[in-house]
C-alpha cells in the first residue's frame, strides 16, 4: 500500500527546499498529481489530501475520472492529444500542456469557439531532440508561437517539456534552463494574447532542479502515486 499522505509530505517539503535554493515562494509552483493509469480511489485519496490540480495523458481516461470526481479539480492534459479528441475535453480542462502543432491549435480554437469557451495552452518543446518525443523544436517555436497567437478562443501560456529520461537529474539541469530563456526571448517579442506564466516542466525524477531553473508547474506522478503498472492496458 502507497502511503500518499507520507509521498505528498515529502514531494511538498521537496518543492520547499527547491524554492528556498532558488529564491522563490512556494506558491510560484503548482503540483500537478499525474495520475494516469491509477485508479478513482487513489485520486480520492489525494483529493482528500488538498491536492486540486490532477494530470492525466489520455482522453478517454481523463473524461471518465472527470465524470466521477469532484467539480472543483483543475484537470490539466498532459499528454499527446489528436486533432479528432480536442472536442471532448476543450470545455473541461483547466490547461492543455502539449500543443506541438498549428494543426493542433487550430482545432483547439475551432471547437473553444464553437462551446464559446477559451482554451488556455502551453507549447510542448522537444527538448532534448529526442525522436521518441513529440514537441516542437526550440527553432521553430516563436514562429508557431506567433502563428497560433492570431487564433481565436485560445491563449498561450507557456511552454512545456518532457526533458530525457535521466539517472542524475542534474544531467537535465541545462534543459530546463533553456526553457526558460526561451520563454524570455518569446515574451520579449511582445506577441499579443502570449504570456509565458507557465513553465511545466520536472516529473518525479528531477522537480526539485526543474523548480531550481524556473518551473512553475511541476507533474509528479509515481513519487505521489506509487510506480504505475501497465501490465493488463
Ligand atoms: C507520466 C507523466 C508524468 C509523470 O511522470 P512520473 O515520472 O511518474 O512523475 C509527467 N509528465 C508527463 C507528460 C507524463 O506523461
Amino acid at each position: 500500500m502507497e502511503d500518499f499522505k507520507k509521498n505528498l509530505a515529502t514531494i511538498e517539503e521537496n518543492i520547499c527546499k527547491a524554492c528556498e535554493r532558488a529564491g522563490r515562494s512556494r506558491d510560484e509552483v503548482t503540483l500537478v498529481a499525474v495520475s494516469k493509469t491509477k485508479p478513482i480511489s487513489d485520486l480520492q485519496e489525494v483529493y482528500d489530501l488538498g491536492v486540486r490540480d490532477f494530470g492525466e495523458n489520455k482522453v478517454q481516461e481523463l473524461c471518465g475520472k472527470i465524470e466521477e470526481m469532484p467539480d472543483d479539480i483543475k484537470w490539466h492534459m498532459i499528454g499527446h492529444l489528436q486533432r479528432n479528441k480536442v472536442k471532448y475535453i476543450v470545455d473541461k480542462v483547466e490547461l492543455i500542456h502539449s500543443v506541438d502543432s498549428y494543426r493542433l491549435a487550430e482545432e483547439i480554437s475551432k471547437q473553444a469557439v464553437k462551446k464559446d469557451v477559451n482554451v488556455d495552452i502551453l507549447v510542448e518543446i522537444n527538448i532534448g531532440d529526442e525522436e521518441s518525443k513529440f514537441g516542437v523544436s526550440t527553432k521553430e517555436v516563436i514562429d508557431l508561437v506567433k502563428e497560433i497567437s492570431k487564433l481565436p478562443n485560445v491563449s498561450i501560456k507557456g511552454l512545456m517539456c518532457v526533458a530525457p529520461y535521466v539517472v542524475d537529474s542534474e544531467e537535465n539541469r541545462a534543459f530546463f534552463h533553456k526553457i526558460k530563456d526561451l520563454s524570455v526571448d518569446i515574451m520579449e517579442e511582445n506577441i499579443h494574447n502570449v504570456s509565458m506564466s507557465f513553465l511545466s516542466m520536472g516529473m518525479s525524477n528531477d522537480y526539485e532542479v526543474a523548480i531550481e531553473e524556473g518551473a512553475t508547474i511541476v507533474r509528479v506522478g509515481s513519487d505521489l502515486f506509487g510506480k504505475r503498472d501497465y501490465s493488463n492496458k
